[in-house]
């Protein structure tokens, strides 16, 4: 993965995953007629990173069906968190409707990554 905003703006940057939240739908997962086994997992998953340029973002979405042929899910839309402040709300996420819900106040620090690739990444 990398950061979109980066990329359009020719800047290289590092990703940082800060882990995500998903809605607590039950599910059972199948066999179909075929025998073939569906994994249909209608939560949403938002996922949260940031980039040592200082953007920052949200993925939401379902996860795919492993079955072939198959098209639930898979789908993640990348949505923009503008906020200027440095961190995010860790526990925000988007409700059904699209809007940003905040549940905490508790933010991530950003890990602003001044010295841009010094660190021996290879
Ligand atoms: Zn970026
Ligand atoms: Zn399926």
């Amino acid at each position: 993965m990398k950061c979109e905003k980066c990329v359009e703006a020719g800047q290289k940057s590092r990703v940082n995953s800060h882990g995500g939240m998903s809605t607590l739908m039950g599910y059972s997962p199948y066999y179909d007629e075929d025998g073939v086994y569906h994994h249909h997992d209608g939560n949403r998953k938002t996922n949260h990173y940031s980039c040592s340029k200082g953007h920052h973002w949200v993925e939401v979405g379902t996860k795919a069906c492993p079955a072939e042929g198959c098209d639930f899910g898979g789908v993640f839309e990348r949505r923009e968190i503008d906020d200027p402040r440095v961190g995010y709300p860790a526990r925000s996420f988007y409700n059904d409707s699209g809007s940003l819900r905040i549940g905490q106040s508790e933010v991530i620090p950003m890990a602003v990554d001044r010295t841009d690739g010094s660190d021996g990444d290879a």
